[in-house]
């Protein structure tokens, strides 16, 4: 008999339900395989977002909530959010109710995969993006509202500042005790893991008093570890470092190999998650994890494409390899290698969805189920 692994699942909106169905067999595979049929997934499935607003009446239940809290993990697919009004992001909610705080986010070349750059072997980078505070904290008031009105006055009154009555405002924390933590868990990770470099993202020649003071806790608190992390990375010591953001986007694509952990405040690891995608093919071959210290949710880094709804077209492999770092997270290395090699050869063999196809010469893509099947044929055939 094997032991039962209850993983709660959200499918999510727009194209999460394709993806969710092409990846459920691999998953399930690569846990009994890994585990020599001792293990295998019993999916707990959740609602959020569009479809628990269609059926339960709220975006996220009390019940949704419930059991990631019991469960400790959850796989996640993409939820739309409207952009200017409605609804905010059920994504960002999730983080800031289970205090997500650490994202992680892989951009690793592999063979088969396309790139713009000459040497995209070369890419092999880890995005860590603070998240909980930033802009993304969603404090913000619509201009010619009374919260908008009460603030601006503020402004004008308290702090002399003055500005067009007619000005959306929001406010941007930042602060020290969430940004040590968050320092604190990469450093960690990065030591744990035998990496060479952490490189501090930053805007903090502009905003001196936020993504500037970012980058000095995040100094002080590397300062705290001396011996093991140093500023000049010398006799073997994980160098830490720090660019601004600007300048990082270019370095990311003209010198890759320079780059190992790229540790960020919330908005600039969002923008930097899909530039660096771009580098080894795009979002099709991006996922991601948000973790905390009692709960962790692993969600591809795309959004929910609404335009290819229903269409059994785009790529599941970044839920996929979600799916690999959470068996990692939960202890099942080898079902996580297995499934991650399978994605790997299936691309490697030419078998790609229409994203990757349409940057390779002669290729014909498959359908998104199609690609599926044959990652779950190889964690089958070969393992
Ligand atoms: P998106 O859903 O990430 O899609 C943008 C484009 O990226 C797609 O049109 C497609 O490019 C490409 N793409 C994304 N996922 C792909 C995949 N698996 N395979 C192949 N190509 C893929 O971003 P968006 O259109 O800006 O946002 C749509 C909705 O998702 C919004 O409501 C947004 O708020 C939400 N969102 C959710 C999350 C989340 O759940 N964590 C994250 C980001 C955005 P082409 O058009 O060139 O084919």
């Amino acid at each position: 008999m094997s032991e039962i692994i209850e993983i709660p699942y959200i499918s999510g909106d727009g194209a999460g339900e394709d993806i969710w169905n092409a990846s459920r067999e691999s998953l399930e595979e690569a846990l009994i395989k890994g585990s020599e049929g001792e293990k295998r997934i019993q999916w707990v499935p959740l609602l959020a977002g569009l479809k628990a607003l269609d059926k339960e009446g709220v975006l996220l239940s009390e019940a949704t909530i419930e059991t990631i809290k019991k469960h400790g993990v959850a796989l996640k697919g993409p939820l739309t959010t409207p952009v200017g009004g409605g609804f905010r992001s059920v994504n960002v909610y999730l983080r800031q109710i289970f205090d997500l705080y650490t994202c992680i986010r892989p951009v690793r070349y592999f063979k088969g995969l396309p790139s713009p750059l000459k040497k995209p072997e070369m890419v092999n980078f880890l995005i860590f993006r603070e998240n909980t505070e930033d802009i993304y904290r969603g404090i913000e008031w619509k201009e010619g509202t009374h919260e908008a009105r009460v603030f601006l006055s503020f402004l004008k009154e308290t702090m002399n500042v003055s500005l067009p009555e007619d000005t959306g405002v929001g406010v941007k924390p930042i602060s020290r005790g969430a940004t040590r933590r968050f320092v604190k868990w990469t450093i960690d990770y990065a030591i744990k893991n035998n990496r060479r470099s952490i490189t501090v993202v930053h805007k903090g020649n502009i905003m001196k008093f936020t993504e500037g003071a970012f980058r000095e806790w995040a100094y002080e608190m590397a300062g705290e570890y001396t011996p093991p992390v140093t500023f000049d990375g010398q006799n073997g010591t994980l160098l830490f470092n720090d660019r601004i953001a600007d300048n990082m986007f270019m370095q990311v694509i003209l010198r890759p190999e320079d780059y190992d952990i790229l540790l960020c405040p919330n908005l600039n690891g969002d923008y930097l998650s899909d530039a660096c995608a771009a580098l080894i093919g795009g979002l099709g071959v991006a996922p991601g994890a948000n973790i905390g210290d009692h709960t962790a949710i692993f969600e591809p880094t795309h959004g929910s494409a609404p335009k290819y709804t229903g269409k059994d077209m785009i790529n599941p492999a970044s839920f996929l390899l979600s799916g690999a770092m959470m068996f990692k997270h939960m202890g099942f290395d080898r079902a996580s290698d297995l499934l991650e090699r399978a994605i790997e050869e299936t691309i490697r063999d030419g078998i790609v969805t229409y994203d990757l196809a349409r940057q390779m010469v002669g290729v014909d893509p498959v359908k998104c189920s199609v690609f599926g099947a044959e990652v779950a044929r190889r964690i089958g055939r070969k393992y």
